[in-house]
């Protein structure tokens, strides 16, 4: 007789989404979160697709702590000095389960955990899950100062993943699948976000940033606005990084103080800073997803898709949780946890928008790693070739043919076309 029917490692999206639905079924759910609540340690850019979560809690939008409904979508590419930005104004609402909101993780995992207490689970925190109980071969539940059993273990631990490390699951991560980011949450209030950002009140923007906020490596940085606040950070890749030319914290002062970014958090307060690595290896970086009595979901298992105009981790945390919850029900039915049981799970992912997801993105990860002009010469490209349109200095002009050739040079029109064609390929 085990101590809980399920024990989920970690309070995280993945993690709390598991817990309320089974905890929803009558299943005796026990999740462990080493943070003092849930959401404190986790960072996000912060902007959350609310299509898995609609299918879950059913107009979710209405009572849960959310940001803005984002109606602006910004992408830029940056020199050191100049900014040519992309800018889609959607405001009708694509009605719910279409939608995107920015959130405040701390807030935002704090009422998904309210939820799940409600529907039965047990949530402790301040407590972090040191090892598995491996017995007969299986996991058998955790060691957390106290041993606990469980008839199964859903490892929702996030992207170090280190209890599927331990159980042979997950390899060690390589420097090409993770990237680091830095984020800063800057106070401002709501009427001078409306007013910088052109957005109405509950409106809100996404803007993603390539070139050189990540030193011109693979990255980029980002900026979402909230109620009173804007969410704003850089990511780069461990490869990038150790390549690099400078440090994250820099390069994240470096983005604030950038000409087209400054003025728009000026008079702001830092009230909150955080860095966290993000798992961006895509369907490549994911491991064998169960073993006899565990489930690996949300980070832990590589759930996450960088797309360079979209970052998407929070909805295939959720997803995944969805996806767990069904596959323990059933062996629940069957009164069986064993692998084979268990690998219904890997069944139910193959049918989900996670592994449809990844696998049609499969190339996307490699593209940009093989493809560093994405982050330096064509932003450098974009820039001179607005100059070269909008710089009026009596000099004699040229016609525009030759005004896109010369910015062309530098990365040359050819692998404009190849680079193009194979962008368009791997998405
Ligand atoms: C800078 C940055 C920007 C991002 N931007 C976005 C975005 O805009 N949109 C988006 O959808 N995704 C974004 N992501 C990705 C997204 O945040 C993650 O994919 C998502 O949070 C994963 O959820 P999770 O529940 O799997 O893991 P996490 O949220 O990391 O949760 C794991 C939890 O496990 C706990 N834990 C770990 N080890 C133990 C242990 N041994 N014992 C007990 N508890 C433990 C941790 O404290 C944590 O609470 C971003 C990520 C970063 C870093």
């Amino acid at each position: 007789m085990s101590d809980f029917e399920t024990i989920i490692v970690g309070g995280g999206l993945a993690g709390l989404t598991t817990a309320y639905l089974l905890a929803k079924e009558g299943v005796e759910t026990l999740l462990i979160e080493r943070g003092n609540f849930a959401g404190a340690k986790n960072v996000s850019g912060g902007r959350i697709y609310s299509h898995s979560l609609e299918k879950i809690i059913p107009g979710f939008a209405k009572e849960a702590p959310l940001e803005r409904r984002i109606t602006r979508e910004k992408i830029s590419l940056m020199t050191a000095d100049s900014a040519v930005t992309a800018d889609y104004f959607a405001p009708a609402s694509s009605g719910p389960g279409r939608d995107s909101y920015s959130v405040l993780r701390v807030d935002f995992d704090q009422w998904l955990a309210a939820k799940a207490e409600e529907a039965g689970a047990q949530i402790v925190t301040g407590i972090r899950v040191d090892d598995l109980l491996l017995r007969g071969g299986k996991v058998r539940g955790v060691a957390a100062g106290d041993e606990m059993t469980a008839d199964v273990t859903v490892l929702a631990d996030g992207v170090n993943a280190l209890l599927a490390r331990k159980l042979g699951l997950r390899a060690k991560l390589s420097p090409a699948q993770v990237a680091v980011g830095v984020k800063e949450v800057i106070e401002l209030p709501a009427a001078v976000i409306e007013d910088r950002f052109q957005c109405g009140g509950g409106e809100g923007t996404a803007w993603l940033f390539a070139g050189r906020p990540s030193g011109g490596k693979v990255g980029g940085a980002f900026l979402y606005t909230n109620k009173e606040s804007v969410s704003l950070g850089v990511v780069c890749t461990l490869n990038g990084l150790t390549a690099g030319v400078t440090t994250l914290p820099q390069l994240l002062e470096d983005f604030k103080g950038h000409p087209a970014v400054a003025p728009l958090l000026a008079g702001g307060k830092t009230v909150e800073y955080s860095a966290h690595l993000v798992p961006e290896g895509g369907l490549d970086m994911v491991p064998r997803l169960f073993t006899g009595g565990a489930l690996v979901v949300g980070d832990a298992a590589g759930f996450c898709l960088n797309l360079g105009y979209t970052v998407r981790g929070m909805d295939f945390a959720i997803g995944s949780g969805d996806c767990a919850a069904r596959a323990i029900l059933q062996a629940r039915q069957a009164g069986d946890y064993g692998a084979e049981a268990l690998s219904a799970y890997q069944n139910v992912l193959n049918d989900s928008f996670i592994m449809r997801d990844l696998k049609l993105y499969r190339k996307f990860p490699h593209f940009m790693e093989k493809t560093p002009r994405i982050f330096s010469g064509y932003p450098e490209m974009a820039g001179n070739l607005m100059a070269q349109l909008f710089i009026v200095d009596g000099e004699p002009s040229q016609p525009l043919y030759k005004k896109v050739g010369s910015s062309l040079k530098e990365v040359g029109a050819l692998n404009l076309m190849l680079d193009g064609m194979k962008g368009m390929r791997s998405l």
